[in-house]
């Protein structure tokens, strides 16, 4: 006799093996088998000692990646989207003033984020695949005098890496702090924090932890959000005086392992080294492409994101049937565009482990076969 109403569901009765496919979306990438084996590794508890020694080395790993001595410089728990608003949340008040500069989505979404907050939003917005001449930055900053400056740096919606020397400065000079998005995986765009004045960067790898710093004059002292409270996150990872770290929230133990695994790559390897080895594959794709007669998005070659490269929409073909061609035949991920590049593009990424010449030449003979096969109308 069961007393329950709701059996249990026959989908979970089943095993569930994950397929291999090869991620050349803009994210998530795969990870090398050590990361993978790095999660499975036995759950200890969030404030054991031992988990509290992979934090500290996550910090020290993430002020390399940023190139910061930033003391508060932590991983949040949480997508992307979660240090975004940790940034934003614990910058801006209801009426504070701030300046976004949109390139893409990720400046759109910060400006819904801060109107949410309530925050007096003004926005400088460029086209699709451009960016901003310090000189615009300037005028905009004098005009509206914002409290922050919000500015993505690695847009992986446009594929532009947008320059961000001087514009610490600049902030410095309006007297206004200075949030700086990114996305570089394991060693795409360069940034030196430290040197360029940023105050906040965000990185996603793997998927699940995001990567924050926070200069330490940056944030409020009660902002909107519980969970996103730096004051609290700053203590839950020993970055502030107490010697007690207390509980907050649980933090996700295997996501540590693995983040903890992905920095001791970026360590092993050098900064440095993956930046030149992005570049390179960047740039023997990029070659590819136009040999093959596509277009490249952004055509200013030092404007191009070395990790997520976008190609225009081939004329005369549907985007959907070129990605939804090449998953099926070749079991590789590739994607369309995102906000303001959707339907004009299409994006391949090229990260971490998946930065290769041999990926390249995978999917330049994937993208070859799919326009030799999918459906092309006269145009
Ligand atoms: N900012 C940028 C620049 C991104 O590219 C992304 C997504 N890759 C995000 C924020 C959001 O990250 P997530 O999808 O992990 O929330």
């Amino acid at each position: 006799m069961c007393s329950l109403s709701v059996p249990p569901p026959a989908c979970l009765l089943q095993p569930c093996p994950i397929t291999q496919r090869l991620m050349l979306g803009p994210g998530p990438s795969n990870v090398p088998a050590r990361i993978s084996a790095a999660g499975a590794q036995p759950m200890l508890g969030h404030l054991h000692p031992e988990t509290i020694e992979i934090m500290n080395h996550i910090k020290s790993g993430i002020q390399y990646a940023f190139q910061t001595r930033n003391r508060v410089t932590l991983a949040v728990s949480g997508p992307g989207h979660a240090a975004m608003e940790c940034a934003i949340f614990n910058s801006l008040e209801p009426g504070d003033s701030v300046l976004i500069a949109v390139n893409g989505i990720w400046g759109e979404r910060a400006a819904e984020i801060a109107e949410r907050i309530g925050a007096k939003v003004s926005t400088i917005v460029t086209s699709a695949g451009g960016y901003f001449k310090n000189e615009e930055i300037e005028q905009a900053l004098d005009k509206y005098r914002p409290m922050v400056f919000f500015l993505t740096h690695g847009e992986s919606s446009t594929g532009v890496v947008h320059p961000i020397d001087g514009i610490g400065d600049l902030c410095h000079k309006y007297n206004c702090l200075f949030l700086v998005d990114s996305v570089a995986a394991l060693g795409g765009a360069p940034i030196y924090m430290d040197k360029q004045g940023n105050s906040m960067k965000v990185l996603n790898a793997p998927p699940g932890t995001a990567p924050i710093s926070f200069s330490e004059r940056a944030w409020k002292t009660k902002p909107i959000s519980y969970f996103l409270d730096m004051s609290w996150l700053a203590n839950y990872w020993g970055c502030d005086d107490k010697t007690v770290r207390a509980y907050h929230h649980t933090g996700p133990v295997s996501a540590f392992y693995s983040l903890r695994e992905s920095l001791a790559i970026l360590a092993e390897n050098g900064l440095d080294n993956l930046w030149k080895q992005h570049k390179e594959v960047a740039e023997y794709f990029h070659k590819g492409l136009e040999e093959m007669g596509l277009k490249l998005f952004v055509q200013d070659k030092k404007l191009r994101l070395p990790t997520v490269t976008t190609i225009v929409a081939p004329p005369g073909y549907d985007w959907r049937e070129i990605t939804g061609y090449i998953m099926k035949t070749y079991n590789i991920e590739i994607s369309g565009g995102l906000g303001v590049s959707a339907g004009v593009v299409l994006r391949v990424g090229l990260m971490g482990c998946n930065s290769s010449k041999a990926n390249v030449d995978k999917v330049l003979e994937a993208l070859a076969d799919a326009l030799k096969h999918c459906h092309k109308s006269r145009v």
